[in-house]
C-alpha cells in the first residue's frame, strides 16, 4: 500500500538463501489484486536492516539453515527504492530470474582445477578394491562422464552468452541439466559407498556464510542431500522445461486458464 512516498509492506516469503547475511533485498510486492496475476505486481530494493523486516532460519536436510523466512510487518519502503514502474515487477523479476538460473547452472561449468561432482565419484570408484567393482557400475560410471563433460561444455558456451550481456532462456538448459545431473551422480555415489555413507555426517544447526549450490564443499554426504533442492531452487525442472519447450523450441504454450483473471478471484487453497 502506498502512502506517500513511501510503501507500506505486510508478507511473509520462504526460502530466502542466505537473507541473515543480506544488507539489501529484491522484493517483488502485489500492489493491485485486481489485475491478473503477471501484471498489478512492483519491484523494490528492500533494506533488510529496517523495522518490520525479520529473518527466521529455515532448516534443511543438511542441519544447516542456509535459507530462511522473512516476514515484513508494516515495513516502511521508500519510493525512491522502487526498480521500474508501479505494477511491472513481473517485467523486472524476469531479468532477475534469468540472470539467477544462468547463475545457478553456470555452477556446472567445473573449475581448472575440478570438473564438478564427477570427480568425487571417480574418487571413490578409484577407492574401491578391483574385486570388489562390479561392470554395471563401470558403465552407468562412464554414462556420468560423458554426461558431466556435455554438461560443462554446454554450460560453459551458455555461460560465454550471458556474459555478452543477454542471459535468455538458454539458460534454463544448464540449469535443468546440471540439477538432473547433480541428482543422479551424487545417488551414484551414495550407492558406491554403500553402508559406509549413513556415518560420518555431522547433522547439527550450522548457519552457512557462503552458498554452495551443489554441496561438494561439505563433502559427497553433503552433496547427495544439498542436490535434492537443485531441481526446486531458482525454478524448478518442470517449470524449466516449459520454458524451453515454449520460448527456446516454440512449441504451443500450455493451457493457462486463468492468464487473463484477476490476481485476488485466483483460486487457491
Ligand atoms: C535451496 C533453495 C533456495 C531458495 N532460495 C530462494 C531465494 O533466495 N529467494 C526466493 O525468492 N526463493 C527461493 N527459493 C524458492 C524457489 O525459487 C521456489 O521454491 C521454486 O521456484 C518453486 O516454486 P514453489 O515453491 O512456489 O513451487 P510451486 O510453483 O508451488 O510448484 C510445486 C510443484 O508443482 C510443479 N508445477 C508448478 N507449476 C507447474 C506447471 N505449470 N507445470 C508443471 N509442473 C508445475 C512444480 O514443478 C513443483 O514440483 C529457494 C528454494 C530452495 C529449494
Amino acid at each position: 500500500m502506498r502512502d506517500g512516498d513511501e510503501w507500506i509492506v505486510n508478507g511473509q516469503k520462504v526460502w530466502n538463501t542466505l537473507a541473515h547475511l543480506a544488507d539489501w533485498g529484491m522484493l517483488v510486492t502485489r500492489t493491485d489484486p485486481e489485475q491478473p496475476k503477471h501484471k498489478g505486481m512492483t519491484y523494490f530494493a528492500i533494506d533488510m536492516h529496517s523495522p518490520g523486516v525479520e529473518v527466521r532460519p529455515l532448516r534443511q536436510i543438511t542441519g544447516e539453515a542456509e535459507f530462511n523466512e522473512v516476514y515484513m510487518t508494516d515495513a516502511r519502503v521508500p519510493d525512491s527504492q522502487r526498480v521500474g514502474a508501479v505494477g511491472e515487477g513481473w517485467r523486472v523479476s524476469l531479468t532477475t530470474l534469468m540472470n539467477e538460473r544462468t547463475a545457478i547452472g553456470g555452477g556446472g561449468s567445473g573449475t581448472a582445477k575440478r570438473r564438478g561432482p564427477i570427480d568425487d565419484t571417480i574418487r571413490i570408484w578409484n577407492d574401491i578394491p578391483a574385486d570388489q567393482r562390479s561392470g554395471a557400475q563401470r558403465d552407468k560410471l562412464m554414462q556420468l562422464f560423458c554426461a558431466s563433460e556435455a554438461l560443462r561444455y554446454t554450460v560453459a558456451r551458455g555461460s560465454q552468452a550471458a556474459k555478452a550481456g543477454n542471459p535468455g532462456p538458454e539458460g534454463s538448459i544448464a540449469k535443468l541439466m546440471s540439477a538432473e545431473f547433480n541428482k543422479k551422480v551424487t545417488e551414484f555415489s551414495i550407492e558406491l559407498l554403500g553402508a559406509d555413507a549413513l556415518i560420518n555426517y555431522d547433522f547439527s544447526f550450522r548457519r552457512p556464510e557462503t552458498l554452495d549450490i551443489d554441496g561438494s564443499t561439505g563433502g559427497v554426504r553433503h552433496a547427495f542431500m544439498r542436490a535434492r533442492a537443485n531441481s526446486i531452487e531458482g525454478g524448478t525442472s518442470e517449470i524449466m522445461r516449459n520454458i524451453l519447450g515454449e520460448q527456446v523450441l516454440g512449441l504451443p504454450g500450455e493451457p493457462r486458464v486463468d492468464k487473463e483473471q484477476a490476481w485476488s478471484k485466483v483460486p487457491r487453497n
